[in-house]
């Protein structure tokens, strides 16, 4: 043998034996309590490098919503070192009623957090409870994390749990909760709405049983519901969670990302704004309707000034109000929303994102070739009102079911002739108008309704009234979203 073969073998032995230990990255799915009405799933996330096991959990309680969102985009993280599992929606019949408790169980049986073993009872009690419990004991993990929600901050309501962590007083838990609480209150400025340490959760709780019967670390944390967004209290939970798992040396990257490795083959990544200027019904159609082909996260404004476009072929700026939105992106969000529609991002305005995007006030995008006219009379109204789709615009819609749509105080664009920006394409137009509160009637009558445009690399689609919210639109929607995306 060579002395340079005799090197080869020594190197093939080194990898293989670095790759033994290092082995490679996996992710499943494990059911829980299948079988069952309560039937759930885990997401298992393996780094194959050996490392701490850690357990998150959303959604124990249904009207705490944003705990299972939360969850949700966690389980699209990748990790440094160790295993993450995740149970996004550990009480599924309840987030799908929206009711704290386990629909159709007596009062005693049917808060999901108060039935995990405690010192006087070591048995779970209930089928859920009792699956769950079955798999945190086989799985052994090395810290628990429960995702909840109070109705309201707790240092200005002590009734309520909102914005705290409890479960510190494990001397395990102190240093990670301390770092959690950290990461999140740098994002609070009002002393009072910070997030406070509390030392002992209730007494049946997830935490509590795993912090007396496992004896290791776990924490509840809570956001708080009250006039915050979806997406503030997920990225609170994710801020949390993301300093939690830094603190063991598990974190592969920031807390921005949303989607991650959980990404659907071939779904397209939409990114739907939340925050305030967000509001009604418009953001739950959508999710509705963007369910078969796509993957669907909400971002607030501190994720875009995080980078977290980046990773969503389309935007979507809802219903709510435009300078509302606008003032909640602030002007660097502003530009990075622009930013990311100049590199070829898509980009869908729905009323007030419609404003939003428009090219004449100061707070807007200017990444659409449209004025908004008659800016007084804003408030025009709602009501149903005639579409006519124009010739052509079946290569973009299809053939639409019916040419009504709902509408509520949309812009009336007209063409902005703005050099810099290329005209845009109208797919539908108004064919009835709505002028209350003063407005001047024709005004509306043959305006651009719904219009296609181009700003840098990336598409620009507007729609002022509400296809999202008008049976037999649905199919509209999914087709508006399709052509603001990136042709790949
Ligand atoms: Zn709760």
């Amino acid at each position: 043998m060579t002395s340079r073969a005799h090197f080869c073998s020594v190197a093939v032995l080194l990898s293989v034996a670095v790759f033994a230990q290092q082995g490679t990255p996996r992710r499943s799915a494990q059911p829980i309590a299948a079988g069952t009405p309560w039937q759930t799933s885990a997401i298992v996330i393996e780094s194959g490098v050996p490392g701490p096991t850690a357990l998150v959990v959303g959604g124990v309680h249904g009207n705490e919503p944003a705990g299972a969102r939360a969850a949700r985009q966690v389980s699209g993280w990748r990790l440094a070192k160790g295993k993450l599992v995740v149970i996004p929606r550990a009480n599924e019949p309840g987030l799908r009623a929206g009711t704290r408790r386990m629909p159709g169980l007596t009062k005693e049986r049917s808060d999901l957090n108060r039935q995990f073993p405690t010192a006087a009872r070591p048995a779970p009690v209930g089928v859920l409870a009792t699956a769950l419990w079955s798999f945190v004991e086989q799985l052994r993990p090395d810290l628990v994390l429960d995702l909840h929600e109070g109705y309201d901050f707790t240092q200005r309501n002590p009734k309520s749990v909102g914005s705290s962590l409890i479960g510190a007083a494990h001397p395990g838990t102190a240093d990670l909760a301390e770092a959690a609480q950290a990461a999140v209150n740098a994002e609070i400025d009002v002393a009072d709405l910070q997030f406070v340490l509390k030392q002992r959760a209730i007494n049946g709780s997830l935490i509590r049983a795993v912090v007396e019967q496992l004896r290791v670390p776990a924490l509840i944390l809570e956001t708080t519901t009250k006039s915050q967004a979806y997406a503030v209290r997920a990225r609170q939970h994710r801020l949390m969670v993301h300093a939690a798992l830094a603190h063991l040396g598990m974190a592969a990257h920031g807390p921005h990302v949303l989607l991650g490795d959980a990404r659907r083959d071939g779904a397209l990544r939409v990114g739907m704004f939340s925050a305030k200027g967000v509001s009604g019904s418009g953001p739950r159609s959508l999710e509705r309707l963007l369910r078969d082909g796509f993957d669907v996260r909400r971002f607030g404004a501190r994720d875009v000034q995080d980078g977290a476009l980046q990773q969503f072929d389309v935007v979507v700026f809802p219903g709510g109000s435009g300078s509302g939105q606008a003032r909640a992106l602030g002007s660097a969000g502003r530009a990075r929303v622009r930013s990311f529609v100049q590199r070829g991002g898509g980009y869908v305005g729905i009323c007030a994102g419609a404003y939003l995007a428009a090219n004449n006030y100061a707070w807007s995008l200017d990444i659409l070739d449209a004025d908004v006219i008659d800016r007084k009379h804003w408030a025009r109204g709602r009501g149903t009102v005639q579409l006519a789709w124009a010739e052509g615009a079946g290569a973009v819609l299809g053939t639409p079911k019916k040419a009504s749509v709902r509408y509520a105080n949309g812009p009336i664009y007209a063409r902005s002739g703005d050099a810099a920006l290329d005209d845009f394409v109208v797919l539908a137009t108004y064919r009835s108008e709505i002028n209350t509160n003063g407005a001047p009637a024709g005004v509306m009558l043959d305006a651009p309704a719904i219009v296609q445009g181009v700003f840098g690399e990336g598409r620009v689609v507007c729609s002022s009234p509400h296809p999202e919210q008008t049976e037999g639109l649905e199919d509209v929607v999914r087709r508006l979203v399709r052509a603001a995306a990136p042709r790949r």
